[in-house]
This record gives C-alpha cells, structure tokens and sequence, in this order.
C-alpha cells in the first residue's frame, strides 16, 4: 500500500458527528512508511478528549483492516490550551449577553429551515422575549427577503456591526453585508473563518435568545460552530417526504456527538392548507373531500393531506428525536415571506401562524 492508498482510506473517516473527512479537515499532517511499518501525525484541532480518542480509534480500525502493516504508529498534536486563563483565552465568538443560542437545521436546502427560524424567531419576540435572529446561509442567504429588510446595516465605532430591528427582533444575515450569495469557491477553512468573523463583527447587546438559521448539511460552519459556541439546543427541519431519509438522523447525531441536545423535528410542507371566505352563504362541495360548511361570516379552512399523514410522528419515534409537530403548506407562508413579513405577523390568526406558535411555545418549555 503507497502514500495515496492511505490517504483514499483515511478519507472514510470521518470527523465524528459530521459528514466531511479527517483528510478534507487537514487533519492528517505526515503519513511515513518505512517497509509495513507506518507512521502517522494527526493534528486535531479540539480539545474535546473523546472526539480525539474517537479520531485516533477509527484511524487505527481502518489500517488494521487492510492487515497491510506490522506496525501502525499514530502520533497526536497536542491538545489547544483550554482558555482557562484570560490571557490565553481567544476573543470570544458571541458579542452581547445572550442568555440561549438556539440552531435551526436541515439536512438539506429548501425544506423551509430559513421560514421555521423566522417565524419561530418572530413569535418568541411577540412573547416578549428580546431577540435575535442570525442567518448563517453563506451560499444562500434569505432573511434578508423573508424579513424585508433592505437596509444596509450601521457599524459601530469599534467597527462591530449593529442587527437591523425589524418585526420586533435583532436580525442580522450575510446577504446584508454580501449582498448576494457568497462566491462559491469559499469552501472549506475560509468559510469557517469567515463565519467566525461575522460571529465576532455582530454586537448583539442584550438578548433571551438568539436563532441561529444554519447553512444545509453538516459541514464546516457547524463544526465551526459546535467547537466555540455553547448551543442551547437544536431545531431539525424536514418534509414529510425527507423523515425516512438518514438527513435527520445524520442532522440530530452531530448534534448529539457534541453533546448539544435535539429539541426535535419540525415537519414543515405536511399536507396542504386552504383557508378562505366564501359569499352568499354558499357552501363548498369538493370532490373527494366532501363538503365544507363555511361559518357564519363565510370563512373556511380546509387541509388536505397529500401524503399519508402521521409519517412524520412515525419516523421521529424511529429515530428516537422528539417530533415538535407539523406545518402545512400554505400560500400565506410563501405569499408572507415574498413579501418579506412572516406569517406570524402577517397572518397573525391563521392557522400556520398558530402552528409556529405552538413551536415557540414548546421552544419556551425546552429553556425554561
Ligand atoms: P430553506 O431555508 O430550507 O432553504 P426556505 O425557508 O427558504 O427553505 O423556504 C423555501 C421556499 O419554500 C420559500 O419560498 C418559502 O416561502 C417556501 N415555504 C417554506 N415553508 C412553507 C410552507 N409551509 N408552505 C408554503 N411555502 C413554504
């Protein structure tokens, strides 16, 4: 077995709770080979003892598998100084007094991650609690539409950025700054970094709870993220269609790995909702669903479920992640957020924005 042998194996192991390789992380510094005796230098950038232990345990499980080698040497940087003195301590990630940070993710883009966090973010502000809402979507950022926002956001004197106030929180995205989407050759270490800048840039102030809408996937800025920040806790978002698919399970073991507890799954785009008004005391009669008896002010609201409903329920008890509920497609939904208001404010009594409420609600349960 040569050098690039090694290295194709070693990139079967990955970081533990993510989806991306020790190789891809820069992680193995020097393979040396002198006959069947190997040696090799890996550089692990934590100082979480088990995460190493765990990296060491699984490079060496993989050589031993080839039975190709007589010895197999494994050399470990030494740990990062744990910021016990204030002299050694890095400059903080987090700007402000926050009491909770809170992830909202998703296996995959277009699940409605970026609408749950904004409207979840929405409702915990209309329960009066100060917050804030960070859009950490670097490929892509939508808060920006979703909360109308098209201002340009103030720098402070020390050159930290101040959260735009809009919808009764503190918000505050890539798109702001970038403008757009950020190129995409910005792969890897310098999207960690930018993201911990942007972190660092952003003045927060005083805040109950800070949203985080994280990129899709698990990828660098998760573990960017789960390496400096104390997360309260976790918010996976999903469609029906994804619940048997290992995205949630791949999104609630990384979390779990780095000890940061999973709230639960939201099951966004379950069935579809139609809300409406009818005149002249007319009555609906929908093929297949049978008839719709508006009330005495001609309103009605109808859900149809497209596919089979309690999956999602189902699938979450499978996956052992508690399931936080459902949220219907709805054309508020879209027709709010093109419009950049959430359906929590625009909409306040419909029956999606009860939907994020009850979320909040059992966001609210979860911090206390
Ligand atoms: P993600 O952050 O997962 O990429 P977004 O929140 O940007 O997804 O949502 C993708 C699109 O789906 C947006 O146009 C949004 O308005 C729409 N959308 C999200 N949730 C719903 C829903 N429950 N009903 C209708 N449209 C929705």
């Amino acid at each position: 077995m040569n050098k690039d042998q090694i290295i194709h194996l070693l990139k079967s192991v990955n970081y533990p709770g993510f989806t991306r390789d020790i190789i891809s992380f820069g992680m193995v510094k020097n393979i040396s080979l002198d006959d069947r005796n190997l040696t090799i230098n890996l550089n692990i950038t934590t100082a979480k003892d088990d995460v190493r232990k765990t990296i060491v345990a699984d490079v060496r499980n993989v050589l031993e598998a080839t039975k190709e080698f007589t010895d197999i040497n494994i050399q470990v940087s030494d740990p990062p100084a744990e910021a016990t003195s204030t002299a050694e301590a890095p400059a903080p990630l987090v700007n402000g007094d926050i009491k909770h940070i809170v992830a909202v993710a998703s296996g995959k883009g277009g699940v409605g991650k970026s609408t749950v966090a904004a409207n979840l973010a929405v409702a915990m502000a209309k329960k009066g609690y100060k917050t804030g809402l960070l859009d950490l979507d670097i490929y892509g950022p939508s808060l920006p539409i979703i909360l109308g926002i098209n201002t340009t956001p103030k720098i402070t004197d020390e050159k930290k950025l101040i959260p735009v106030d809009v919808h009764g929180l503190k918000a505050m995205s890539f798109g702001l700054i970038s403008g757009n989407k950020a190129p995409t050759i910005w792969r890897g270490p310098l999207v960690s970094k930018m993201t911990q800048q942007f972190f660092r840039d952003v003045e927060w102030g005083n805040l109950d709870i800070l949203i985080l809408d994280l990129p899709p996937g698990t990828g660098d800025i998760h573990l960017t993220l789960t390496q400096h920040i104390q997360l309260s806790g976790a918010i996976i978002v999903t469609t029906p269609q994804d619940m048997a698919l290992a995205d949630v399970q791949k999104g609630a073991d990384m979390f779990r790995k780095v000890n940061v507890p999973v709230y639960g799954v939201v099951e966004n785009m379950s069935g579809l909702q139609i809300e409406g008004t009818v005149t002249n005391n007319a009555q609906i009669d929908l093929k297949g669903v049978g008839v719709i008896n508006p009330d005495e002010n001609g309103r009605f609201s109808l859900r149809m479920d497209l596919f089979k409903r309690g999956g999602g329920l189902k699938e979450s008890k499978r996956l052992g992640v508690p399931f936080l509920g459902e949220i219907p497609i709805s054309s508020e939904i879209t027709t709010a957020s093109d419009e950049g208001t959430p359906v929590v404010s625009a909409y306040p009594n419909s029956t999606s924005a009860r939907c994020y409420h009850d979320l909040a609600n059992q966001l609210e349960g979860f911090l206390s």
